[in-house]
C-alpha cells in the first residue's frame, strides 16, 4: 500500500524512544522480574493450558498498568486492529470458547507479509464503536501493541507497516506463550483471521 504521509521526523522518534525509556523504568521491578520468571513458571505449571493462558495474560496486564500516561493508544482507536494480528492456535481456542465461534483447526504456522491484511479490520473488532468484542480475551499481541508517539499519526495502516518506531519487547511473555502448544505439542502461529476466517 503506498503510503499518503511523511515519515516520522528524527525529533518525534527522539521523543517516542524518550517515552519507551520513562515507561521501562516506571513498571516496578517486581513485574518486571516476574516476566523474567514467567516461561519457567509456564512450563512447569501442572496446569491446562487455559490457565496458563490467563497467568501470561494477567503478567501483561501488570507490565502495562501504567501505559496510559506514555502512549497514544485510547479507547476507540483501532488503528492497529487493521493489521497482521499473529495469535497461537491455543489463543484462538480461548477466543473460541469465549465467543462460541468455531476456530478453523490449522496444524502448521502461517507467515503473511505485512501487506497482506493491512486496512482489513479484524473480525473481532466492533467497527461501529472502533471496540474490540474481546477485549478480556485479546490475544497478547493486542495487549503488547502500544505507540510512544504523542498521538496515533502514525498508527494509521498506510504509514505503520512501512516505518520503524520504538516498541516494547517483553521476551518472557512471548517464550511463556510460545511454550504453551497444542494437544499434539506443536507451536501454531497464524494470523487471526486464519483461525477465524468468516469475515477475512
Ligand atoms: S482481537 Fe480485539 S484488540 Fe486485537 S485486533 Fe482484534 S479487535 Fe483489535
Amino acid at each position: 500500500m503506498e503510503s499518503a504521509m511523511q515519515n516520522p521526523t528524527e525529533n518525534e522518534l527522539i521523543q517516542a524512544e524518550s517515552r519507551r525509556e520513562a515507561y521501562m523504568n516506571a513498571i516496578p521491578k517486581e513485574v518486571i522480574a516476574q516476566e523474567d520468571r514467567l516461561p519457567i513458571q509456564i512450563q512447569s505449571m501442572n496446569a491446562s493450558n487455559k490457565s496458563k493462558l490467563q497467568n501470561i495474560y494477567l503478567v501483561a496486564e501488570e507490565l502495562f498498568r501504567l501505559r496510559p500516561s506514555f502512549v497514544a493508544c485510547k479507547e476507540g482507536c483501532s488503528s492497529c486492529c487493521h493489521m497482521n494480528i499473529s495469535i497461537t492456535s491455543e489463543e484462538a481456542s480461548r477466543i473460541s470458547t469465549a465467543t462460541a465461534q468455531k476456530a478453523k483447526e490449522i496444524s502448521f504456522s502461517i507467515s503473511h507479509p505485512l501487506s497482506t491484511f493491512a486496512g482489513k479490520p479484524c473480525p473481532f473488532l466492533d467497527i461501529s464503536q472502533g471496540n474490540c468484542s474481546i477485549y478480556p480475551d485479546r490475544p497478547l499481541a493486542c495487549r503488547k501493541h502500544v505507540s510512544f508517539f504523542d498521538s496515533a499519526t502514525y498508527c494509521d495502516v498506510t504509514i505503520a507497516n512501512d516505518i520503524s518506531v520504538p516498541l516494547m519487547g517483553f521476551s518472557g511473555l512471548d517464550n511463556a506463550l510460545y511454550s504453551v502448544k497444542n494437544k499434539n505439542q506443536n507451536l501454531v502461529i497464524a494470523d487471526i483471521r486464519d483461525f477465524f476466517p468468516s469475515t477475512k
